[in-house]
């Protein structure tokens, strides 16, 4: 199935982190790596008292279950050396499914598609950037939801060209 992944990163470099990421990405068993955005910088959600975000979404190929996956990307930001500080706070590295093919989950540790993303620039931008006409299960087109986050700011940044890592 496809998988759309969004990551997130406000700590120690984090437009080097998101780079390494979408490397680890394709290198890890059970999944190849299609597109990804650029890398984009937004402001923070949630406490305002924490540095800007870089963000980017890729788009994946994976054999994996959801779980399966959901447990590879924690790994990935463990290895990140991740904390949980506080909700919403800062992160070395944060990787969300937010999409998977038409598939709806509501379990208790995984929800897709993931429940916020239509509220977020952060995440609308990178992935329509790589997937202009991606639906939500209902057939709701993403690109509809920019309209409600065009006040967020969010801009691109040079460090990475749209797919410059595939290879
Ligand atoms: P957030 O991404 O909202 O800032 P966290 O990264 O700290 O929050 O994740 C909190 C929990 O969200 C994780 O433990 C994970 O089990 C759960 N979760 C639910 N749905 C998803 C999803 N679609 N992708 C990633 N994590 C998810
Ligand atoms: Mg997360």
């Amino acid at each position: 199935m496809q998988a759309l992944i969004g990551l997130g990163s406000n700590l120690d470099h984090p437009a080097q982190r998101l780079i390494s990421a979408l490397r680890a990405l394709q290198r890890l068993p059970g999944l190849t790596l299609r597109h990804h955005s650029r890398l984009y910088a937004s402001a923070p959600v949630g406490p305002q008292d924490q540095p800007d975000y870089v963000n980017a979404v890729a788009a994946v190929d994976t054999t994996l279950s959801p779980h399966a996956l959901l447990h590879t990307l924690q790994a990935l930001e463990l290895a990140a050396g991740r904390q949980r500080l506080r909700h919403w706070g800062e992160r070395t590295l944060d990787l969300d499914i937010l999409l998977l093919d038409n598939c709806v989950i509501d379990s208790d540790d995984l929800r897709v598609p993931h429940p916020q993303m239509t509220r977020r620039a952060f995440v609308l931008e990178p992935l329509l950037e790589i997937c202009p006409h991606a639906l939500l299960p209902d057939g709701t087109a993403l690109s509809s939801f920019l309209g409600q986050v065009a006040e967020q700011p969010i801009s691109p940044l040079a460090e990475l060209d749209r797919d410059a890592l595939i290879e």
